[in-house]
């Protein structure tokens, strides 16, 4: 196949299969180019819904979609769709990627799936019951589906393998490592990778002579210290509720605090349910999870709301300042998710207090960017701030392209162009 500027490209499809949701994605490699995204909700439900983008194109369709093999079906209909399709037809797909949540300590890539990845991600499940089911059944439906077309995994939890035991063991007896595998996993790996890679490109950095921290802070929020492109160390751990405060999850907190509220009558299930879903700054502040309703009332004077941001970057600051520690040399400082990306206000009361560590904010600069990519640090700043929208689909594409097809050379060869996480 050939893209509009006569290179030979090949069109990869990202899916994200969730218990009763699919997304999905058709990217133009190695253009980077997105032709559409859609979502398909409210699988198994009566009604179903698919929504399909394609720049001002947008498809609807709306009926019960009993399943994954069915909401499969809906979505080819509509990528093939004849006004309002991605593609002319779906033999034009020559790549699938799949997003994995768990890959557990057995894959620290992507890896093109076969039985024995299939089954790997079967033994996951029991770290990550709630999202590698639904992975899987994505797998295996588009594997009858697709048949003949490669396709990969690309898991969360891949980029932080090779953080060393020091970052990834908790101070607990080492049998709950040996036996039942608790350990720091970490999770947005994909984000991190993605922003990182992006980041050193706009500051013309190489991995080999790079420090840096990504803030990834969206509704779910974690930070990672990279050194030389790698991960070596994140604030999620054995499950995503460890490390800063999110939208509504809680967090680093004592563990014995747990204990204190079994004993008074809350059960391991409520309690899970309130830390996961009903703490961070919806807990702290009583009144929302979302950044934007948190500023407007601390605007107005709220306490709460005040009380909510500041705890919120307090514990960024608090990360980036044990990260610095740990990195030796700290070149760069990258903000990406919902809040990292758009909060500019977040954005200054985190760095606020961070000159100690030579992070120096041009907070001008910082409002003026908003939610666009670049850099937002003083010229002088010894540490580069650099907000960068992430894009977790394309960095899936672009892994399927470098297993399938042998990845882009004529965009390796580019000096400021890095990859981050193949081995070189
Ligand atoms: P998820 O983890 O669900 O992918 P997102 O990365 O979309 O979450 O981030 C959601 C958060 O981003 C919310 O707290 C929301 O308030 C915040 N956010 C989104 N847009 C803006 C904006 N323009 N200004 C400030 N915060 C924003």
């Amino acid at each position: 196949m050939v893209g509009p500027d006569g290179r030979e490209c090949k069109l990869i499809l990202v899916l994200n299969c969730g218990s009763s949701s699919l997304k999905y994605e058709v990217v133009r490699m190695p253009h980077r180019q997105s032709l559409g995204k859609g979502l398909v909700e409210r699988i198994g439900e009566e009604q179903g819904l698919l929504e399909q983008k394609s720049g001002e194109k947008k498809l609807v369709i709306e009926q019960k979609i009993s399943d994954h093999k069915q909401a499969f079906e809906l979505v080819i209909r509509a990528l093939t769709d004849n006004d309002e399709g991605l593609v002319s037809s779906i033999d034009q797909i020559a790549g699938i990627g799949h997003r994995v949540v768990h890959g557990g300590d057995k894959y620290a890539s992507s890896v093109t799936i076969d039985e024995d990845v299939v089954a790997a991600i079967e033994e996951f499940i029991e770290l990550a019951p709630l999202h590698n089911p639904p992975n899987l059944t994505g797998i295996r439906v588009a594997r009858e589906i697709f048949k003949g077309v490669p396709q990969v995994a690309v898991f969360d939890t891949a980029f932080h393998q090779t953080m060393p035991p020091q970052a990834y063991l908790y101070g607990i007896p080492r049998k709950f490592y040996e036996d039942f595998k608790i350990r720091r996993y970490g999770f947005h790996g994909t984000s991190h990778r993605f922003v990182s890679g992006r980041a050193m490109n706009i500051c013309h950095r190489h991995p080999s002579n790079t420090n840096l921290i990504s803030c990834h802070l969206g509704n779910g929020a974690s930070i990672t210290a990279i050194a030389h492109g790698k991960s070596i160390d994140t604030s999620m751990g054995f499950t995503p509720l460890e490390g800063l405060i999110m939208g509504t999850r809680s967090g680093d907190i004592d563990p014995a605090i747990i204990a204190y509220l079994i004993d008074r009558g809350y059960s391991t299930k409520e309690l899970m349910n309130i830390l996961n879903k009903k703490s961070g700054l919806l807990g702290l502040s009583g009144i929302s999870n979302d950044l934007r309703d948190l500023e407007s009332e601390a605007e107005k004077g709220n306490q709460l709301a005040k009380e909510a941001l500041n705890s919120y970057a307090y514990r960024v600051r608090k990360y980036i300042g044990a990260y610095a520690a740990n990195l030796v040399k700290l070149d760069m400082l990258v903000f990406t998710g919902g809040i990292g990306q758009n909060g500019w206000k977040m954005r200054e009361r985190i760095c606020r207090r961070l000159e100690n560590v030579g992070i120096f904010m041009d907070f001008r600069l910082n409002k003026e960017k908003g939610s666009r990519e670049g850099i937002v640090s003083e010229a002088y700043s010894p540490v580069t701030v650099v907000v960068v929208p992430t894009n977790e689909e394309l960095q899936i594409a672009i892994d399927v392209y470098e297993l399938a097809f042998g990845g882009d050379e004529e965009f390796r060869r580019r000096e400021s162009d890095v990859i981050v996480g193949f081995e070189e």
